[in-house]
């Protein structure tokens, strides 16, 4: 869809929404929604090729690595409202590592979409697996949604945490507790 048919469809549901598109505050609305949108969803049209870049180094490292603390935007898929929160990521490399901001973009690849949290979490695991073939991968998320802070049920405090554990990380129990310790002394 191109920006143009946003800007028509935004003009539309202002109209819809009992406003006027032409007062002056609303005139440039749609152009930046059209905008906006096009940016919070590019994950769509964003290649693994360009989100990983090449930065796979050969390394004999078979140890743990923790990227805790990565700020996640996304959007709900159900309300089209934010969710946002944190994601951990780790991994126990078979002879390979990635370069630690192409960790970041993988996440943002799969967040600047229509998601559910859920999805997004096992997605991120999945393709950390594909693009490293690691011994395992686990991720976990914790975020806050928008659409149940500010409208339904209207809980401010909650917050969902979500896991997807593959490999080592599924099988052993070790594993998975070296890691939940890695993430737990993020605070
Ligand atoms: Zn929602």
């Amino acid at each position: 869809m191109t920006n143009k048919t946003i800007e028509k469809l935004i003009t539309q549901l202002l109209t819809e929404l009992g406003e006027d598109p032409n007062r002056e505050g609303l005139k440039k609305t749609p152009h930046r929604v059209a905008t906006m949108f096009t940016e919070l969803t590019k994950g769509y049209t964003t290649s693994r090729k360009q989100t990983v870049n090449d930065a796979i180094f050969n390394e004999h490292i078979h140890n743990m690595i923790v990227l805790k603390d990565v700020e996640l935007y996304s959007l709900c898929e159900h309300h089209l409202l934010p969710f946002f929160g944190k994601c951990h990521i780790g991994y126990i490399p078979k002879d390979q590592i990635i370069g630690v901001s192409k960790i970041a973009r993988i996440v943002d690849r799969f967040a600047r979409r229509l998601q559910v949290q859920e999805r997004l979490t096992q997605e991120i695991a999945q393709e950390l697996q594909e693009v490293l073939n690691p011994y395992g991968v686990g991720v976990i998320i914790e975020a806050q949604h928008l659409c149940m802070m500010m409208r339904g049920v209207e809980k401010q405090n909650s917050t969902m945490i979500t896991s997807s554990v593959l490999g080592t990380f599924r099988e052993d129990q070790k594993t998975r507790e070296e890691f939940m310790s890695f993430v737990s002394k993020a605070k």
